[in-house]
């Protein structure tokens, strides 16, 4: 007869990771399946100066790559693939992953957000030819270019500063005038001499066959269209939710981000929820490594009532 596990976390990022090591620490021998991004969000960035205990800083994927060798150090097990489906109906959970089901008393999910996109006629199409999500990733590409980033908040200002160490000039294009961003991001950028700002602008479309040639940008005052020319288009826009594989399994709010009842319980007694998968207010490092902390103490306790 197959073993049953005690707890089962669904994801490897910040909160994840936490949670594996809280879990492991107390004795529950978690089986974390990190999902084909491992490491989460966080290996997409490069600096992050707000993580407590760095001085001076850390890269996102060290930091990752460190958390991880902390929840080894507790002999926490990883399977680095997706898991394919859940089902929370049954008693014990069952989760599948390459074509195996496990089966577990309880479990965390921790299945982070993923990039949104502009949903631009040729947007798709040129992604990894000049459309990039991730400045950290593809910056490199552009020594010497010319490229936009779309976005207001501290994602964009990031991927704005990522980029001005290989482009010419950076232009971020945001649909208001003013940004979203904290204000040391934001000031950051707007003194930056390669960084310059189309306020009150839309990306209408991306331009190029082959490759990113430039962009259809609208004037939302006047509704003016222009074509600008650029080499490359990094979207900074926000997130959704990796919660696909949930639907239908437990309760999920109107933007698809999991529902949390009790603490990090979710709405199936047993499965707990940690970081930016149901927590779209705060969505930073620290506060998704604390929401895994939570969720590990909760199953405990929950596990001691059973
Ligand atoms: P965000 O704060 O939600 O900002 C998204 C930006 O994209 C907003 O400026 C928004 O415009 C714009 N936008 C959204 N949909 C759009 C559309 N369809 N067309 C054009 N523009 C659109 O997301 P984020 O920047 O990814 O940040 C998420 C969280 O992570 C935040 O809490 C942030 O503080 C944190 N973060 C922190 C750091 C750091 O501290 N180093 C770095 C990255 C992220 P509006 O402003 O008009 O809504």
């Amino acid at each position: 007869m197959q073993e049953t596990l005690k707890v089962v976390i669904l994801g490897s990022g910040a909160a994840g990771l936490t949670a594996a090591v809280y879990a492991a620490r107390a004795q529950l021998r978690p089986l974390v399946i990190s999902g084909s991004q491992r490491g989460g969000q966080l290996t997409m960035t490069t600096d992050v100066e707000n993580f407590p205990g760095f001085a001076d800083g850390i890269q996102g994927p060290e930091l990752m790559e460190i958390m991880r060798r902390q929840a080894e150090r507790f002999e926490v097990d990883f399977i680095d693939e997706d898991a394919t489906a859940v089902d929370f109906g049954r008693r014990p959970f069952e989760i599948t992953v390459g074509g195996r089901a496990l089966r577990s008393e309880s479990v965390i999910i921790a299945t982070g957000a993923g990039t949104n996109w502009l949903d631009l006629p040729n947007e798709q199409r040129l992604i990894g030819h000049g459309v990039s999500s991730c400045a950290p990733c593809d910056a490199f590409f552009f020594r010497n270019k010319e490229v936009a980033v779309v976005g207001g908040g501290d994602s964009a200002m990031e991927e704005a500063l990522v980029l001005t160490k290989f482009a010419t000039r950076v232009t971020i294009v945001h649909r208001r005038e003013t940004f979203r961003a904290s204000k040391i991001m934001a000031e950051r950028a707007l003194h930056h001499g390669k960084i310059a700002v189309r306020w009150n602008t839309v990306v209408a479309d991306v331009l190029g066959h082959t490759k990113v040639t430039g962009l259809a940008l609208r004037d939302l005052r006047t509704s003016a269209v222009e074509e600008f020319p650029v080499d490359g288009l990094f979207l900074a826009i926000g997130h959704h939710p990796n919660t696909e594989l949930f639907r239908g399994q437990l309760e999920l709010d109107e933007q698809g981000y999991v529902r949390l009842r009790e603490h990090t319980m979710t709405s199936v007694r047993g499965v707990f929820a940690a970081g930016d998968v149901h927590d779209h207010r705060y969505r930073q490092a620290v506060t998704a490594a604390g929401w895994g902390c939570m969720a590990a103490m909760d199953v405990e306790r929950y596990l001691e009532g059973h």
